[in-house]
């Protein structure tokens, strides 16, 4: 039997139900699918990875973007999210076009295939322009990623924001966002490596009324419903002020919690809130650097985790600064014990199910993909151990939890697809996708304003952050 492609003589952490890690083995590829894991396969392929002296292992799982962000990335940085958003993300972020849409996720999918991501899921709900979400969409396809599109709605604000701003553009009345999250679902979900999910902003950014009725579609068309919950630690006081209840209780009470519901970040959670997401069966992306990066706190991970959720990780948008999921995933193992004066508060071994299996079930697509199993997409990546940093190995999991970085990564595939070999990236012309992001990146400065070209021109401070300096 020919076979499109097999990978020799890897150490293959599978992720599979017994989590087997099997050292020289094979893994070879059929119709996009595993077809056989095991020692001294001989099948005649296509495509011949050697993988000796390195790991093969699920692709990683990236749960929450907006790589939107990528183009803006550098442009303000030792801010809290507010004033970062309306001093500078609002100018900038008003006037994303169709054009900047596919720039930037052009960089970020080029970016996410080096690190050995295979599984994006971004939430888009910059509806400037009713074609964004369309275009970026279309760049994830053609890149070979697979993704989970989780289209925004916000009918209010945008991060709870100077609702009688220019800058909201991107705010759309309740029946255009809920006429064209349907729209986006008929073209889009289930087509190639593509889903779709709806995802309301936060409580503060969609009207009630919006919210009940985003939870009733995606009843309907059985989708997850991903929102931000419980970030920053201002939004308790604001729906309890509102509300009567804190953020998650509010979520609960409109019915987003459940197998179908994805909580963003989930930081400032009560013992209660923490309950019904155990109880209910919803799920939760874990957002470390950005969380930290912003002074939004620490997730009460280690706690969710000993109560069964469903936690998987994601780098949130630019605050980011990356999207190399290791580096999220050591991250919050760090913060974890560093808090908790644990050294166990979480493993080698749980980081990387959030990393695969666990950020499979949080997109509803583990039957699919997260593990390397026969009959599962052959979703996988191959990381080098021949260099200093790896050496000696001695146990393979924790050296690539707690010792790799995205860029040991050689070889990523994608449903059998190689996008890079020897890190070369083979589905994107990648000098043309930097070249374009940067004069992509150029027209959007140019067309936001003197006070954000300020950002990248400002003097090293006195003393404190360096934007202090230019705000008038
Ligand atoms: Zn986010």
């Amino acid at each position: 039997m020919t076979v499109e492609l097999l990978i020799k003589n890897g150490t293959v952490i599978t992720m599979d139900a017994e989590r087997r890690v099997i050292e020289n083995c094979d893994v070879a590829v059929s119709g996009g699918r595993i077809v056989e894991i095991g020692q001294g396969l001989e099948y005649e392929a296509e495509k011949t990875l050697d993988a000796a002296g390195c790991v093969v292992c699920p692709g990683l799982i990236n749960g929450h973007s907006h790589v939107y962000q990528s183009l803006i990335e550098g442009l303000g940085y030792d801010m809290h999210f507010d004033p970062w958003n309306w001093r500078f993300l609002f100018p900038v972020v008003s006037k994303v076009n169709p054009g900047n849409a596919k720039a930037g996720a052009a960089l970020a999918a080029l970016e996410l295939i080096k690190n050995g991501v295979t599984t994006i899921s971004d939430h888009w709900y910059l509806h400037t322009d009713m074609d964004n979400i369309y275009r970026v969409t279309e760049t994830f396809d053609e890149a070979g990623l697979r993704a989970q599109m989780v289209f925004g709605l916000l009918d209010q604000t945008f991060a709870g924001e100077r609702t009688d701003s220019e800058y909201m553009t991107m705010i759309q009345s309740e029946e255009k966002l809920l006429e064209e999250a349907r729209r986006y679902y008929d073209t889009w979900h289930g087509t190639r490596r593509t889903t779709v999910a709806l995802g309301p902003g936060s409580t503060e950014d969609i009207s009630e009324s919006l919210m009940l009725k985003t939870v009733q579609l995606s009843k309907e068309l059985d989708i997850n419903v991903s929102t931000h919950v419980a970030g920053w630690i201002e939004i308790n006081s604001y729906t309890i002020r509102r509300f009567g209840e804190r953020d998650l209780e509010h979520f609960h009470t409109l019915g987003l919690t459940g197998p179908r519901g994805v909580m963003f970040h989930a930081v400032w959670l009560s013992d209660r809130e923490i309950e019904i997401i155990a109880t209910t069966g919803t799920k939760v992306v874990h957002c470390p650097i950005a969380n930290a990066y912003l002074g939004y706190g620490i997730s009460p991970v280690s706690r969710m985790l000993s109560l069964g959720v469903a936690v998987g990780l994601g780098t949130d948008g630019a605050a980011s600064y990356t999207y190399d999921m290791l580096e999220v995933a050591r991250t919050a193992g760090m913060l974890q014990k560093a808090t908790k004066l644990d050294a166990e508060a979480v493993t080698a071994e749980e980081l990387m199910e959030m990393l695969t299996v666990n950020g499979a079930k949080v997109l509803g697509i583990e039957d699919e993909v997260g593990a390397l199993a026969v009959g599962k997409q052959a979703d996988l990546i191959v990381v080098d151990y021949k260099q200093p940093h790896l050496l000696p190995v001695g146990r393979w999991l924790p050296k690539l939890i707690y010792s790799a970085r995205g860029s040991d990564v050689i070889h990523t595939v994608v449903a059998g697809r190689v996008l890079m070999e020897d890190r070369k990236v083979l589905s994107m012309d990648e000098e043309k996708v930097m070249a374009e992001a940067l004069s992509s990146r150029e027209d959007l400065i140019e067309r936001a304003g003197q006070e954000t070209r300020d950002l990248l021109t400002m003097p090293w401070p006195k003393s404190g952050p360096a934007w202090r300096s230019i705000v008038k």
